[in-house]
């Protein structure tokens, strides 16, 4: 083989050699960006609990609210549980505000503690409210006047709506069931003072009566509720 053979021979063997190493090298490389790509699905696919701090949030905001005083006496007394009558609906937006447009009566600002026996405030309990409109009709097929909020890192709630209406029988008052978290469900209901009706409703319980004041577009209410935590 002469010198210019030797060089072909070189070029056909090694070279061919040469690039299939080369283009196997990124192979090699790929796990890695493969591992990345599925820990970015992961943290994508735990999303939901992005929503916590979106939980905390409100504390700015009612901090800017009128402070409801936290009057509390430890060891304090549960809130009492009362029925839950036949309109509860599962499954309510989460929302603090029920004003929904062509809503009427008065305006209600309804707003207190969450706390424990001990009197410590609750962050992130749950509160389900739901309540007849100033009318005393229940919406039924929708969420009217229907809607869940979280309290605060302080255990404070704040709800807006209206002062709900009397229906046969019944006094005026709202629905609510409570939640610690990992505590039991307390199912109640509040009640407004100076309300005729409240002398004949069977379920009224003045321990669940509301405080309530003037406000300038409507009422101002207050309610803290003490709540098992385990
Ligand atoms: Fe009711």
């Amino acid at each position: 083989m002469d010198y210019r053979k030797r060089y072909f021979f070189i070029l056909a063997v090694l070279l061919p050699a040469l690039l299939v190493s080369c283009s196997s090298q990124p192979a090699t490389v790929h796990p890695i960006p493969v591992t990345g790509a599925t820990v970015a699905a992961v943290e994508g696919s735990a999303q939901p609990t992005v929503l916590s701090p979106e939980r905390a949030m409100p504390t700015a905001s009612i901090q800017a609210q009128p402070s409801t005083s936290v009057s509390c006496k430890s060891p304090a007394a549960l809130t009492p549980a009362v029925t839950e009558g036949p309109y509860f609906k599962a499954n309510s937006p989460e929302r603090a505000d029920l004003l929904d447009t062509g809503i009427t009566g008065t305006k209600l600002v309804l707003s207190g503690y969450v706390l424990t026996a001990g009197c410590q405030p609750v962050p992130n309990a749950v509160l389900d409210f739901w309540q007849a409109n100033a009318q005393g009709q229940y919406d039924n097929s929708g969420y009217t006047l229907r809607g869940h909020q979280f309290t605060d890192a302080g255990g404070r709630y704040q709800l807006t709506t209206v002062i709900p209406g009397l229906y046969p029988g019944r006094t005026e008052h709202i629905h609510v069931k409570v939640q610690a978290p990992g505590g039991p469900i307390l199912t109640t209901q509040l009640f407004f003072p100076g309300v005729q009706q409240n002398d004949s409703d069977s379920i009224f319980n003045a321990k669940l009566l509301i405080q309530m004041q003037d406000a300038p577009d409507g009422k101002q209410g207050s309610f803290n509720f003490i709540v098992n935590t385990k």
